[in-house]
């Protein structure tokens, strides 16, 4: 053992320092297997004061580091450096304050996200955000992440539902952001850390923000004879005025797919189906309901179902939920891309995937959040068949571009990590990246905290052989 290891030994016991290579392997990845590197060490804290021992023992030996909460970016994020230590936080899983009369819970940051409103549920609260990991993802993840999910249409993404954070910088100096009341003064450094990927510091303490669950619900399943026409109708829907809960669409492989693993009672023959859920109170979705069910028809829906119970709906919803991981059915490999355009553009942007798919000859499955404009094309392929994952990933780096070129982003919620950061040009001129960049040094000169990620470099191919394995076990669901 090195002096510098000896050191760290004497601030964890050697049931929370992993050092043996078996101990490590579950850390060397996380969801996008395709990256892997093996860390020195990884440290379980179980409080702030231990994450600041060992943030400042990292800076001072120089050694870098990654946060990791439950490890299910699938961009590469938690991905350690070769030879650098994971803070593991998962332990750090408290729910230090719940108060139903301010609506905040006051969270650890390995606490999970799911278990929040789980926690507000016998106060008639819950927490919005819920990306499809909501069963295992971390709030600490979901922070630096900025985590969306189907319910982000209405109520935004995880930036919108965190007050304040407690965060150790890269020195080891704590600092406060936010504050518990809805009105802040200064500037907005919670705004500046949120979405930061773990490279402005560590967030120890998080408080969120809990909405009154809503009262009812109409759940609305329309099938379309083309992928363009559901795109459109998601724009048309928009501009009527009306805010869903959640509006999703999936295409005719993803509704395939879905049958088969769970037998929603799908239209199979429809080439798209649009899922669009109202919620709130009982006389504002009753009212809400009638004005789109006729947006809807108008916009060439050949079949519209209304779920008529709590299990019709669920029904409805189980067919969505189970549909990513179900395409691992149709194809040995996938590329899961994540990119955003703007919801008026879905059509075109869904019209050019098809074309790009027939000619890269490689079938893309869709299924996404349509309200926020959030793509996620599964790019099928079989990586036995030489140059075919060559050309997937030529037609994801097309789609992204794409998504750039209508006015959208690089990810709607998987984080650029290592897998996108090469694409950061397309969307950042070298003034922006270059901003970015001084931002970091300012708080971190020697690049410690999660090196290598976010800003452009040689960054290797991004592949994913088949589902991450809790999708496979049925504990999450994707995109
Ligand atoms: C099947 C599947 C479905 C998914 N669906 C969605 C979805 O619908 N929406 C969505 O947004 N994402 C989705 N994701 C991606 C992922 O689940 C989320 O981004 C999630 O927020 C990551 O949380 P985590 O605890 O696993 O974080 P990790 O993967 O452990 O870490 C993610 C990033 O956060 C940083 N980090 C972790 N904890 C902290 C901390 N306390 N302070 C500072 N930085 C920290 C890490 O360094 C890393 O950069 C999905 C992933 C999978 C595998």
């Amino acid at each position: 053992m090195t002096p510098a290891l000896r050191e760290l030994a004497s601030l964890f016991p050697p049931t929370r320092l992993l050092t043996q290579p078996g101990e490590l392997a579950p850390y060397a990845s996380d969801a996008l297997t395709a990256f892997r590197a093996q860390p020195l060490a990884v440290v379980l804290p179980e409080s702030h004061a231990e994450v600041v021992a060992a943030v400042r023992w990292c800076a001072k030996h120089r050694v870098p580091y990654v946060a990791r909460g439950s490890g299910t970016s699938l961009s590469g994020g938690s991905l350690p450096v070769e030879g650098g230590i994971v803070i593991g936080l998962n332990r750090m899983n408290r729910l230090l304050r719940l108060e139903p009369k301010e609506r905040i819970a006051v969270v650890e940051p390995g606490f999970i996200n799911l278990q929040v409103s789980l926690a507000a549920a016998p106060y008639g609260l819950y927490y919005a955000p819920d990306p499809s990991s909501q069963p295992v993802s971390t709030i600490g993840g979901n922070l630096a992440f900025n985590s969306g999910g189907a319910h982000c249409l209405k109520y935004g993404m995880t930036s919108n539902h965190v007050l304040a954070a407690k965060v150790v910088l890269p020195d080891g100096e704590t600092v406060e952001l936010g504050q518990e009341s809805l009105e802040g003064v200064g500037p907005d450094w919670l705004g500046l850390f949120v979405g930061s990927e773990g490279l402005l510091g560590i967030a120890t303490e998080i408080t969120l923000r809990l909405l009154p669950k809503p009262e009812a619900f109409h759940t609305l399943l329309a099938a379309y004879d083309s992928l363009e026409k559901a795109g459109e109708a998601v724009a048309a829907v928009v501009a009527s005025g009306l805010l869903p809960g959640a509006m999703e669409i999936m295409d005719a492989l993803a509704i395939e797919a879905a049958e088969a693993a769970v037998q929603a009672g799908y239209p199979r023959e429809a080439r798209a189906l649009l899922i669009v859920e109202l919620e709130g109170e009982t006389p504002q979705v009753e009212a809400e309901a009638r004005y789109l069910d006729e947006v809807i028809r108008a916009s060439g829906a050949y079949e519209v179902r209304i779920a008529r119970s709590a299990e019709e709906r669920m029904k409805i919803w189980k067919g969505r939920k189970a549909a990513f991981s179900a395409v691992g059915r149709l194809s040995p490999d996938y590329i899961v891309q994540d990119g955003v355009v703007p919801r008026s553009k879905l059509g075109q942007a869904l019209a050019e995937i098809e074309r790009l798919s027939e000619r890269y000859g490689l079938r893309v499955a869709n299924v996404f959040h349509a309200g926020d404009g959030n793509l996620h094309p599964l790019i099928l392929y079989n990586g036995r068949v030489p140059g075919e994952l060559e050309r997937a990933e030529a037609l994801a780096g097309e789609i992204l571009r794409l998504c750039v070129a209508l006015g959208g982003s690089i990810t709607g919620e998987h984080g650029v990590g290592m897998e996108k950061r090469a694409y950061m040009p397309e969307m950042f001129s070298s003034e922006d990246l270059a901003a970015m960049r001084r931002i970091r040094l300012a708080l971190d000169p020697l690049e410690l905290a999660n090196r290598g990620k976010m800003f452009p470099g040689e960054a290797p191919a991004a592949h994913s052989h088949g589902a991450h394995p809790l999708q496979r076990a049925g504990v999450i669901s994707g995109g």
